[in-house]
């Protein structure tokens, strides 16, 4: 398991749509790519022989951490020159690139739950770079009409008592606006007189048109300069992106802690580079304004093209090489059965449609707009913005999205707890206390379920583990002085208590510590249930689906992965077919009959068949579920579409994200209550096994089957010897009591049904999936 920190963080979706760019290309594809973060000019030649010469030198050595005196003093020498503001060496510190030195300042600064305020839209790595630092980053949504640019009004109304920091990245990646000296003066002083740091994001201050006046924030006077951390770097500037080069100047203290986060990350930024940078800052500055003078000609180019698609605003930039246009106008749109929801989709759209990768708006906080990058050739830029406009024209609306309203519940933990499941009577009481303890009494819920015949009391203050609870089980008429057959106590915000599960067989009494997953209370009352009953009332207890087709019952049984889930509901697919259970039955065997009842309500169901059988999404959509993911941090499925998911495109939900999603539903609902039963009349038995060498079906004598059941191996076809391959033993893992008392009492039990039944096997590795039902029902005849 990864750590909590890096559950927080994510993969940038321009990843995500950059990928498919390199597949669509490897394929042969002419994409045309407006998704770059990069100038498309080659490095400088000066800059590549000063690269050479250092590796000629043997200049290829661990350097001095806060990077070479050389390259310092350059640094120094640009910034007085360019800005007129003076640092000392120890001012200063060169790192492998901008974004390392962000990185460095936020360790440097922050203590954990620091809020620092990002101005959306965002440079990507800010906000992540904040959380792994344990901060908490706070946007402030900025509006185009204000040229998105924050407003010293918008800066007080974010400021409270944990602030303290601000980021601040002028001229912006991805809007391209750039502030005046007026306004960063406005800001700066509102910062500073809040005591907070201005981390000052300067990389693109080469890149800026139409004569518009760069303001560094360190020239704005000493009371800000010294709660300032000016960042630049080489990327941009001088096209050297791979050199890896950045640097920052700050007050010394600052420098000084961001040189000790170095020291043990990265060491220092490349020797090469660095003497690479010393040419680029210290000599001939001519080459930026060339590529700054092609910039500015395409940035006019295409962002008169863009304006040209209708009901498409954009920005004019001042600086950078972005066009950030609004394109929401198209949410609600499709073509050719791609529907447009949202910025990810639009951006999935024009990859697949036009061949033009951009990068969806929301990477940098804000669904409305569309990142183009015009770091790449007139050509090109002629060519991909035709595609675009044309590919915008074939949207037709289509109807409006209806959100379903999704009723579901997110539990923790996820999964099963760990338990202990013998502990004994003086342990139980001592927990029962500590669980009794914890209940509330504005908060406690109790209900009595009846299943077959034991009635099993729940005792929670969780109001969703008693709301499934209820839903589930029919109720028990129970007089107040009769004691339960078994109780279970589900207590969370239990103090000093990992999630945790415990049983006591004497007392029948579970007892769940914090957790809210109601699959495990389920699973325990129906192992209690079990259990009593077949000492009790002598019946049998099986964890299996039941459908009754046309009056006969049948039983099938199979481990987890071997399509017991997706085979069922195949089955009742068949208008003979009905409904009995998906997962237990309760079986009483008289004379030759085994007669099966279900002993639940409602049924507890995996959302993720929805996946292939999408109308049950409808049902699922009527019906109260657990653990729907509804985020892509909740997205655990890692078979299908693992790095894109249909909330990328603005489904709000999606019942196959995740094996662990559940919905309480009503199997009236399938087909209809005429296609659902209580009660079967069991005469066959199937189980799915998964066995390489073994015949597709066979059928089982009870020796056989009983062997099968208790072992999880079978017998073979002559000679071919027993493979304990994948094999589980089939006596019902979710058992609570384990002993060979209770072996015994199961073997005679599913004696019994295998007398009065015909047993097969069929084997999944031999059959298709698809193919499983048609062989259930040949064979059951
Ligand atoms: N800040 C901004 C705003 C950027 O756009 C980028 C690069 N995309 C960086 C920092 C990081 O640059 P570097 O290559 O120096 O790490």
């Amino acid at each position: 398991m990864v750590s909590t920190r890096i559950g927080r963080l994510e993969l940038s979706p321009t990843l995500r749509i950059t990928a498919k760019a390199r597949a669509m290309k490897a394929e042969g594809i002419d994409v045309i790519d407006f998704s770059v973060g990069e100038p498309d000019f080659p490095t400088p030649s000066a800059i590549k022989e000063a690269g050479k010469k250092a590796i000629d030198d043997n200049f290829t050595k661990y350097t001095a951490s806060d990077g070479i005196p050389e390259l310092k003093e350059a640094i120094r020498v640009r910034i007085r020159e360019d800005h007129g503001v003076e640092y000392q060496k120890n001012e200063i510190i060169v790192s492998a690139g901008a974004k390392q030195c962000i990185y460095n300042a936020l360790v440097a600064i922050l203590e954990q739950d620091d809020e620092v305020i990002i101005p959306s839209p965002y440079w990507v790595s800010y906000p992540q770079q904040v959380l792994m630092c344990d901060g908490k980053p706070v946007y402030i949504h900025t509006r185009e009409e204000n040229g998105f640019r924050l407003t010293p009004d918008e800066l007080r109304a974010n400021l409270n008592f944990n602030t303290r920091a601000v980021v601040i990245n002028n001229p912006s990646n991805p809007t391209g606006s750039a502030y005046t000296k007026d306004q960063l003066m406005e800001l700066c002083e509102i910062a500073v007189n809040e005591g907070l740091w201005i981390i000052a994001d300067e990389i693109y201050e080469k890149v800026i048109y139409d004569g518009f006046k760069f303001c560094s924030i360190a020239s704005l006077g000493d009371k800000i300069k010294n709660k300032t951390i000016l960042v630049n770097g080489l990327s941009k500037s001088y096209s050297m992106t791979g050199w890896r080069l950045g640097y920052a100047a700050g007050p010394r203290e600052i420098v000084a802690a961001m040189n000790i986060v170095q020291s043990h990350t990265i060491s220092n930024a490349t020797s090469i580079s660095q003497k690479a940078a010393v040419e680029a800052l210290s000599g001939h500055q001519s080459e930026i304004n060339q590529m700054v003078a092609q910039f500015q000609s395409r940035r006019n180019y295409m962002l008169n093209k863009i304006r040209r698609i209708p009901d498409v605003n954009c920005y004019e930039p001042q600086g950078a090489f972005y066009l950030y246009p609004n394109f929401s106008a198209y949410y609600n749109t499709e073509y050719g059965g791609m529907k447009i929801r949202n910025s990810y989709g639009l951006s999935y759209y024009l990859l697949k449609e036009a061949a033009v990768a951009v990068v969806p708006g929301i990477a940098f906080g804000s669904d409305e707009n569309i990142r183009f990058s015009y770091a790449t050739s007139m050509e090109k830029i002629e060519e991909g913005t035709d595609r675009v406009i044309e590919a915008m024209a074939k949207l037709k609306e289509s109807p409006k999205y209806k959100k379903a309203t999704l009723q579901n519940v997110m539990t923790y933990p996820r999964k099963t707890v760990e338990a202990k499941t013998d502990i004994s009577v003086d342990e139980r009481d001592a927990l029962v206390q500590e669980a009794e303890a914890a209940l509330p009494y504005d908060r406690y819920f109790e209900w009595n379920a009846n299943i077959n015949g034991i009635i099993i009391q729940l005792r929670t203050n969780d109001p969703h583990l008693y709301d499934f609870w209820v839903e589930n089980w029919y109720p028990a008429q129970l007089e107040s002085d009769l004691e339960p057959h078994g109780i279970i106590y589900a207590v969370t915000g239990v103090a000093g208590r990992q999630p945790y599960a415990y049983y006591n067989p004497d007392m029948k009494t579970g007892v769940i510590f914090n957790s809210t997953y109601y699959g495990q209370v389920r699973s325990w009352a129906l192992a209690i249930a079990a259990h009593a009953s077949e000492r009790m009332l002598d019946v049998h207890g099986i964890r299996s689906a039941c459908v009754d087709i046309k009056g006969s019952g049948l039983i099938l049984i199979g481990p987890k992965g071997l399509k017991r889930g997706s085979t069922f509901v195949r089955l009742l697919d068949d208008d003979d077919a009905k409904f009995v259970s998906n997962d237990w039955v309760f079986v009483r065997y008289r004379g030759t009959d085994a007669i099966a009842d279900a002993p639940e309500r409602k049924f507890y169901f995996k959302t993720n068949i929805a996946k292939n059988f999408p109308r049950y999404a409808r049902i699922f959509d009527r019906s109260k579920c657990e653990n729907v993911v509804t985020t892509r941090a909740d997205w655990t499925n890692t078979k299908d579409l693992a790095d894109e998911t249909p909330l990328d495109f603005g489904e709000p939900y999606c019942y196959w994200g995740s094996d662990d999603s559940r919905a309480m539903i009503d199997p009236a609902w399938i087909n209809g209550p005429n296609r659902v039963i209580k009660r079967s009349k069991i005469r066959s038995v199937v189980f799915l096994a998964h066995e390489p060498n073994a015949p597709a079906i066979e059928k089982l004598s009870p020796e056989a089957a009983l062997e099968l059941v208790t072992t999880g191996k079978y017998r073979l076809p002559e000679g071919a010897g027993i493979s304990p391959y994948k094999s589980q033993p089939f006596f019902n893992p979710y058992r609570l009591v384990t002993n060979v008392d209770e072996e015994d009492l199961q073997r005679r039990n599913f004696h019994q049904l295998f007398r009065v039944t015909k047993v097969f096997r069929i084997n999944t590795a031999a059959v298709p999936s698809e193919a499983l039902k048609a062989r259930v029902r040949d064979a059951i005849g």
